[in-house]
């Protein structure tokens, strides 16, 4: 079995945008890992020189009742099935309370964590990450997903931990 990384995180800050570029092939590998869920989205990577298996949780839209809680649950599952976990929050809309709630259940969890803050472009970074540092995660990386940058830096510090 491999090491197991989640992305986990609200709607829309990026992680299947991060999925997508770490992963070679955008197809579920499901059938090869019989013993994961289903209903997560997972894909091969290689972060420095090691295979690693991706979970890509979400895929809810925006307006369903409960979103939150939907939206936590399967963040839950995502997180008890990894050995790392890759926390994404969104520097444009700073920190929000479906953010705080993922926080704390990783804290309860206690998996080796990183907080990625993504859409760091267009920001001023010294203003827009300042509150995620009250989230007390893990080491924080500021990323942009669409064009790479910060991920670079966030797998090597992420394979130290495989
Ligand atoms: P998910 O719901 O967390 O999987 O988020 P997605 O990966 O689907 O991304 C949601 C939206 O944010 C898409 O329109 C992406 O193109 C956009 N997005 C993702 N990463 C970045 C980023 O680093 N910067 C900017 N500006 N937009 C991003
Ligand atoms: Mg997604």
């Amino acid at each position: 079995m491999l090491p197991v990384i989640a992305l986990v995180g609200r709607p829309n800050v990026g992680k299947s945008t991060l999925f997508n570029r770490l992963t070679k092939s955008r197809d579920a590998l499901v059938a090869n890992y019989a013993g994961l869920t289903r209903d997560r989205k997972y894909g091969e990577a290689e972060i420095n020189g090691r295979q690693v298996l991706l979970i890509d949780t979400g895929g809810i839209t925006g307006d369903e009742e409960g979103i939150d809680a939907v939206m936590a649950q399967q963040s839950m599952q995502a997180i008890e099935e990894a050995d790392v976990v890759l926390f994404l929050v969104d520097c444009r809309d700073g920190l929000t309370p479906a953010d705080e709630m993922i926080a704390q259940h990783l804290r309860v969890r206690a998996k080796p964590t990183y907080l990625v803050a993504n859409k760091v472009d267009g920001v001023n970074p010294d203003i827009a990450l300042a509150p995620f540092y009250e989230l007390g995660i893990g080491e924080l990386f500021p990323t942009t997903a669409t064009h790479g940058r910060g991920v670079r830096n966030l797998l090597e510090r992420v394979s130290e931990a495989l």
